[in-house]
């Protein structure tokens, strides 16, 4: 409750609470009629109704298609996401992801505007040694809801955050991070990740959060759909398979945008994917077999040394032990990777130069070994073109039947924030992404009387 007492002076607090006595139980976290309809449970945080601002913005729908590369769209005629960037805009040679292209890493980065080891989810699994050294959970993976619900492993604000700090609402259908507080707040409408959940049952839970008393109503939501990553690891890029899930999501695109027409709102929507996919070529690299591990913790390809003597072994040892990497000292990195700053890329880093799949160890003896899947992701997009990234955005904010140029995800935070109306952190950490770059796209260019009338600065 802390944080309806401090948006809206006593006086109102009764009145928020009356209006939201028929939303809330107690303890402020009910299900909701829009998920019940769909048989979803919604969680429902205790957040108060939109500021008067935050009434009169815009509404943004971010949607995330996991590992629907960027030539995808052409390649096999998804005829509404090129529609939507034909109305509005897109990157026709793909948008690009954050270092490494994994998926809670670049999720978390269009989400804050921060570069990996500025967020602090640097991989899908990594450790944690100052973690370790409080006796608190030290590896985080994106299968553990210990360590996915806990915000004390995030930094910056997502916009989710950034919006509810400033009294406007929003709603999360999946977002790595969405379910942890995050800046001192959560999404006041959100889902506990369920991978199983009904592809279309999204869509209708997207339509009923646009539907909602201007009050309650979210501004910002976010969806998510992984159809295509999985086919594409299954099956790799090219596969019919993976074809019929881009053509599948593509349809879920178009339904999408006639539940949104159907509102009548000024709704930008948005559209993007985390990175992109590439075939496998060989068997597992194992970094084990070329150097004595002994003393490391470790973490999927990530390597932890205890001490400065062993870390440097281990780096003289991988040095030239194989075509299929590069190795560094973690401070001698190539900056354009942002890999260099965080102690959670472990020292030292190793870089593929392919599309190899790179582990530190085997498995554990007794556990049967499995091979690599068909196709994956991760590596360098400025030196792999596969793992580039989709993005197309149409919406009252963004002007109609322009393209960009390969961006990086993080200038998308700045972007969105702007058409939001919502002033950006001025705290540490600042975010990388700029305005500038997207700025263009803005039927403003990126300067608005609305910065004013909707940063919440009329607020006490
Ligand atoms: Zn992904
Ligand atoms: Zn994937």
């Amino acid at each position: 409750m802390k944080v309806v007492a401090r948006k809206w002076p006593a006086m109102n607090f009764a009145l928020v609470l009356l209006a939201f006595a028929g939303l809330l139980n107690a303890g402020g976290q009910t299900a909701k009629p829009a998920g019940e309809a769909a048989g979803l449970t919604v969680i429902h945080s205790a957040h108060g109704p939109n500021s008067a601002a935050a009434e009169r913005a815009h509404y943004v729908v971010l949607v995330s298609l996991d590992g629907f590369r960027w030539d995808y769209a052409r390649r096999d005629g998804a005829t509404n996401l090129l529609k939507l960037g034909t109305e509005g805009v897109w990157a026709p040679d793909g948008m690009l992801p954050s270092y490494p292209s994994l998926t809670f890493p670049n999720h978390f980065s269009i989400a804050t505007g921060l570069y990996p080891e500025h967020h602090g989810l640097v991989a899908n699994s990594f450790r944690d040694e100052t973690r370790a050294a409080e006796g608190k959970l030290a590896l985080y993976t994106i299968r553990d809801g210990r360590a996915v619900t806990d915000g004390s492993w995030y930094s910056g604000v997502p916009l989710w955050s950034l919006a509810e700090r400033e009294g406007m609402r929003t709603a999360c259908l999946f977002w790595p991070g969405s379910e942890a507080e995050i800046a001192g707040e959560r999404p006041s409408e959100y889902l506990k990740f369920d991978d199983h959940t009904d592809e279309s049952a999204r869509i209708d839970v997207v339509a009923a959060w646009l539907q909602e008393p201007a009050a309650t109503r979210p501004h910002f939501i976010t969806l998510y759909y992984s159809d295509v990553d999985h086919a594409g690891h299954a099956f790799g890029p090219d596969a019919p398979e993976t074809r019929a899930a881009i053509h599948r999501v593509d349809g879920l695109i178009g339904k999408l945008e006639a539940a949104l027409a159907a509102t009548k709102l000024p709704i930008d929507l948005v559209v993007v994917s985390d990175h992109g996919m590439v075939k496998i070529d060989g068997p597992w690299v194992t970094l084990g077999d070329f150097a004595n591990l002994m003393g490391f913790e470790t973490a999927g390809p990530l390597l932890y040394g205890k001490t400065e003597a062993d870390r440097a072994r281990v780096y003289d040892e991988l040095k030239h032990a194989s075509e299929k990497f590069q190795v560094y000292r973690r401070k001698d990195v190539p900056a354009a990777l942002h890999y260099d700053e965080n102690a959670r890329e472990g020292d030292p880093v190793v870089v593929p130069t392919g599309p190899y799949a790179i582990r530190a160890r085997g498995p554990e003896a007794g556990h049967p070994d499995q091979p690599p899947t068909v196709g994956s992701h991760g590596f360098d997009p400025r030196t792999m073109a596969e793992m580039k990234a989709s993005f197309f955005a149409a919406g009252p904010d963004i002007v109609s039947g322009r393209t960009v140029a390969p961006f990086e995800n993080v200038n998308l935070y700045p972007w969105i924030a702007h058409m939001l109306g919502l002033a950006l952190p001025t705290a540490a950490p600042l975010p990388d992404g700029k305005l500038s770059i997207l700025s263009g796209t803005l039927r403003d260019n990126g300067v608005s009387s609305a910065d004013v009338s909707t940063t919440g600065k009329n607020l006490p």
